[in-house]
């Protein structure tokens, strides 16, 4: 793939980056090396006072800043924004709370340990490696970076090839602020050298946000080097509506929940499960609210959807529900790409989607929504549960013990009762199964990458 912004409303390549050669990502390594002994002499107070310059920034910028996100990726101009200010908030939640969420803890008896005093502390890392998505390409970023810095860390992002104005402003906004340069560098390679960054011995660990197989093969090789790896990957979210739902507010949230992001969020609902009773009233509903849905230009503010990222991301979509529809799913609305240019999808509906199809077992990553029916709690279990993945997961329903028996059964990193998945700064972010290693956001997020030493004083 090219490192280039291509217009994805339009196809047209808008502009083209040359990669870093060898040696120029060599001294990037060498230079986030330097950063990080810089870096880790210093204290919260210091690293706090950039991160909040460095989240003024993000928030002064936020119109040239959203105008590049939706110009390389689709995402209608106001979600662009609001993400660029989702990451100024999370920037300074990790500014105000580092201090605390890194604080060590001593033992009320250390005689237990034949001490005098024994006592933990949460030591900086180094030099860490983060592989990027463009779907979220300020975003997913920053719930990384800004805990990372706070930390002491330093980071290298090799972001994803069709972001490179996005990756080359974040390359610069923490030196901008006042943190030490190269503590953010941005390296413009393609995936297939990252394996040389990941083995340098000035690389201590990784993080990887994106499909199943790049984080198979990055958790692999960091394996090979012993170094720690966090992995947030792709997800197949179930979105479960029992008799006892309110349906109008259920439906609502379920159009939101797929469509959101162009439907090219690792968390948007994908699986819409449905007690049979109340079945065919939402299928109406929710086909007749995604039908209304505006797909089009992306800076145009009535449009809700914009195109699909990239050419291959929108004929991969294709080919699943052909395949699905091929063998007996139908389409309630939607369910054929449009042409002319850029890579539209229209929102779709699919009902009759089984265990023969691909869309059953692979995820959906744009505006397609399948909608299974449930005989019971147990059945809505099953179908939930049936799925390599286990990112988050939304329930409805009002009576509280079915609401206890979904929490707990529920495979997933999360489960959000009667509202739909979302990642804040409060709450830690991550998946079982095959949807990833580890968590980001919250204090779990800040102590993925640290050392966690004991002392132990005679
Ligand atoms: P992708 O192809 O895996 O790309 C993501 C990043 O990994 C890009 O920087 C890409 O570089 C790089 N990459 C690809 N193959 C690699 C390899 N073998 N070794 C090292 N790096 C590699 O992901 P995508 O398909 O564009 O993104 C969508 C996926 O990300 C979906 O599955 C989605 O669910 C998942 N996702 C997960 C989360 C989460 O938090 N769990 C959040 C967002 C997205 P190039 O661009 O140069 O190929």
């Amino acid at each position: 793939m090219p490192i280039a912004t291509i217009n994805p409303a339009t196809g047209e390549t808008e502009a083209t980056y040359d990669a870093h050669d060898d040696a120029e990502v060599d001294a990037r390594i060498g230079e986030a090396a330097d950063a990080f002994r810089a870096l880790a002499n210093t204290d919260f107070t210091a690293r706090g006072e950039w991160m909040h310059r460095a989240a003024d920034l993000l928030d002064a910028e936020v119109d040239e800043l959203a105008l590049v996100l939706t110009t390389e990726m689709g995402k209608p101009l106001a979600q662009a924004a609001a993400e660029v200010r989702k990451s100024a908030n999370a920037m300074r939640y990790y500014a105000d709370h580092a201090e605390d969420m890194l604080a060590g803890r001593a033992l009320d008896d250390p005689s237990v340990v034949g001490a005098g005093a024994a006592y933990t502390r949460y030591e900086p890392l180094g030099v860490v490696l983060a592989v990027m998505p463009w779907n979220y390409p300020i975003w997913q970023v920053i719930r990384f970076a800004a805990p990372a810095l706070m930390a002491g860390n330093t980071v290298l992002l090799k972001h994803a090839s069709n972001v490179p104005q996005s990756a080359l402003y974040l390359g610069s906004l923490f030196s901008r602020a006042g943190f030490p340069v190269g503590a953010l560098h941005t390296l413009l390679i393609p995936a297939a050298r990252v394996e040389a960054v990941l083995r340098d011995r000035r690389v201590v660990a990784a993080t990887l946000t994106g499909s199943e197989p790049a984080g198979r093969s990055l958790a692999a090789i960091a394996g090979s080097e012993v170094k720690h790896v966090v992995l947030e990957l792709g997800g197949s979210d179930p979105f479960i509506v029992m008799p006892s739902a309110d349906l109008d507010e259920a439906v609502r949230t379920a159009v939101t929940s797929r469509t959101s992001n162009n439907g090219q969020a690792c968390i948007n609902a994908k699986r819409f499960i449905v007690h049979e009773d109340v079945h065919d009233a939402f299928v109406e509903r929710f086909t007749a609210a995604m039908a209304a849905l505006r797909v089009g230009d992306p800076l145009d503010e009535s449009t809700d959807i914009g195109p699909l990222a990239t050419a291959s991301g929108r004929d991969e979509l294709a080919g699943l529900v052909d395949d699905a529809v091929a063998l007996g799913a139908v389409a309630a609305t939607g369910g054929t790409a449009g042409d002319g240019p850029g890579w539209f999808y229209p929102p779709t509906v699919l009902t009759g989607v089984d265990t023969g199809m691909r869309l059953y077992r692979e995820e959906a990553f744009g505006p397609v929504a399948t909608v299974f029916t449930a005989r019971d709690a147990d059945d809505a279990l099953r179908i939930a549960n049936d799925t390599t993945f286990g990112l988050s997961s939304a329930v409805w329903t009002r009576d509280e013990a079915e609401q206890e028996r979904f929490i707990r059964g529920l495979d997933a990193g999360a489960v959000f009762v009667n509202g739909m998945s979302i990642s804040y700064p409060e709450l830690p972010f991550g998946g079982v199964k095959d949807s990833g290693i580890g968590r980001e956001l919250s204090a779990e997020g800040i102590r993925e990458f640290v050392n966690l030493k004991s002392v132990w004083r005679g």
